[in-house]
C-alpha cells in the first residue's frame, strides 16, 4: 500500500466545508486504488489569529516541509485584514516552498452553462500557468510619511530572468501534452517597459526551444477580451503573478462558477511540498450555510492525487465530477440549483 503524508489546512469560512468534501471524495478511493492518505490537520487561519495574534503557530510553515503535499481550503474573514491573512499564510507557503507554478485549469465542465452565450465545453478549455513566487507579489516596497498628509506607498514588482524562464518552460512543456499546442503569453510591454520587456525576451528565448508549439503574445488587456470573445483560441496561458491572478478569476467566471475552479501551487522540482486549493476565497456570505460548491476543492484534490503519482485515482475523480455536472440533477445554488454541499459530495461519491 502506497502511503502519502498530507497536511490539511481548512482555514476560514467555507474552507473547512469544501475541504471536508474533498477529503471524503479522495479518501473514498484509497482501498480501491491501493494508497493511503495520512492526513494531519492544522487549525490555522483567522480564528487562530484572533486567539494568538498570528495566522500560523511559530515555526508552523517550516513544519510542513516533511509533508508530500498541502491541501488547503481558504482564508479570509471580516475580523482580519486580507493583507494579513494572505501575507501570513498563503504567500509565505508559496514562497518558502518555491511553489513557482500556480497551475489553474479553466474548463467549462459538461452540463454547466457559461455566461458566454453559445459557448460549450469544446470552446472553453484553457489552463493558466501563473508565476507564483515573485513579480508584482514579491512584497518589495514600503510606506513613507505613514499616516501624514504626504503619505506615500510603493510596491516594487521584481522579475528575475531565472524566475520567468522556469515558469515559461513549464508552460511550454505543458502545451506539448495538449492537443492544440498553443501558448499565449500575457504581457504589457508597451507600458511596463522594464519588467515586461524582460518577460517578452525570455518568453521568446524559451519559445525558440519549442518549435512544435505556437507562441502568441498578447497584451494582458487584449487577452482578457479574447478570453471572452474567442475563448476557443486560447490554450495554455503563461502569466505573471498579478496578471495570472486576474485572468484566472475571469476564466473561472466564464467556466460557470468560481466554485468549480481548482489550482495547484507546484514546486516542479519536488524538493518541497506542493499545495492544492480551490481558487475561490472563504466566501463569508455563504459560510456556515452548507451550500458551498465543493467541486473546486474536489478537483484540487484530483490535482493533488496526480501530483502524488496516483494518476488513475485522479482521473476517476475528474470523471466523477464530469458525470455529476453532465447529469445536472445535483446543483448547488451557484450553479442555479438548490443542492447542499453534502448533496453534491454524495453525488460525487456515488459517481465514483
Ligand atoms: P478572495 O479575495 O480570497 O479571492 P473573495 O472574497 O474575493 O475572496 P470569494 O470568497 O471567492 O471571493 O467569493 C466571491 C463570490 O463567489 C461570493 O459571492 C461567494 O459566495 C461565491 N463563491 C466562492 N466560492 C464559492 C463556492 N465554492 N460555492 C459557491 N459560491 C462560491
Amino acid at each position: 500500500m502506497r502511503s502519502h503524508q498530507i497536511a490539511a489546512i481548512p482555514g476560514d469560512g467555507i474552507g473547512p466545508e469544501v475541504l471536508d468534501a474533498g477529503l471524503a471524495v479522495i479518501e473514498a478511493l484509497e482501498k480501491d486504488e491501493g494508497f493511503a492518505l495520512n492526513t494531519i490537520r492544522f487549525p490555522w487561519g483567522s480564528e487562530f489569529y484572533l486567539q494568538h495574534g498570528r495566522m500560523v503557530k511559530e515555526g508552523g510553515i517550516e513544519s510542513l516541509r516533511g509533508f508530500e503535499a498541502i491541501y488547503f481550503g481558504a482564508v479570509g474573514s471580516k475580523e482580519v485584514p486580507d493583507h494579513i491573512s494572505v501575507w501570513d499564510l498563503i504567500l509565505p507557503i508559496r514562497q518558502k516552498f518555491d511553489q513557482y507554478v500556480n497551475l489553474r485549469p479553466m474548463r467549462l465542465l459538461p452540463g454547466l452553462t457559461s455566461p458566454l452565450a453559445g459557448r460549450g465545453p469544446k470552446d472553453i478549455d484553457m489552463v493558466c500557468v501563473r508565476e507564483n513566487t515573485e513579480g508584482e507579489y514579491s512584497g518589495v516596497g514600503g510606506f513613507v510619511h505613514r499616516g501624514r498628509p504626504g503619505e506615500l506607498a510603493n510596491e516594487v514588482a521584481t522579475f528575475t530572468r531565472a524566475g520567468i524562464e522556469r515558469l515559461v518552460q513549464f508552460g511550454f512543456e505543458l502545451a506539448r501534452t495538449r492537443p492544440r499546442k498553443l501558448v499565449a503569453s500575457a504581457t504589457k510591454s508597451n507600458a511596463l517597459r522594464h519588467s515586461m520587456v524582460l518577460w517578452d525576451e525570455v518568453v521568446e528565448e524559451v519559445a525558440g526551444r519549442f518549435t512544435d508549439i505556437t507562441l502568441r503574445r498578447y497584451h494582458v488587456d487584449a487577452l482578457a477580451a479574447r478570453m471572452v470573445t474567442q475563448p476557443d483560441t486560447v490554450d495554455v496561458i503563461v502569466a505573471s503573478n498579478l496578471f495570472g491572478d486576474i485572468l484566472t478569476d475571469l476564466g473561472a467566471a466564464i467556466s460557470g462558477s468560481l466554485g468549480v475552479a481548482p489550482s495547484g501551487n507546484l514546486d516542479p522540482t519536488r524538493k518541497n511540498p506542493s499545495m492544492f486549493e480551490p481558487i475561490h476565497g472563504s466566501a463569508p456570505d455563504i459560510a456556515g450555510r452548507g451550500i458551498a460548491n465543493p467541486i473546486g476543492a474536489v478537483w484540487a484534490g484530483a490535482l493533488m492525487l496526480e501530483h502524488l503519482g496516483e494518476k488513475q485515482a485522479a482521473a476517476r475523480v475528474v470523471r466523477a465530477i464530469e458525470k455529476v455536472t453532465a447529469e445536472g440533477k445535483v446543483r448547488t445554488p451557484d450553479l442555479g440549483g438548490s443542492a447542499t454541499t453534502d448533496d453534491m459530495t454524495n453525488a460525487l461519491l456515488e459517481a465514483l
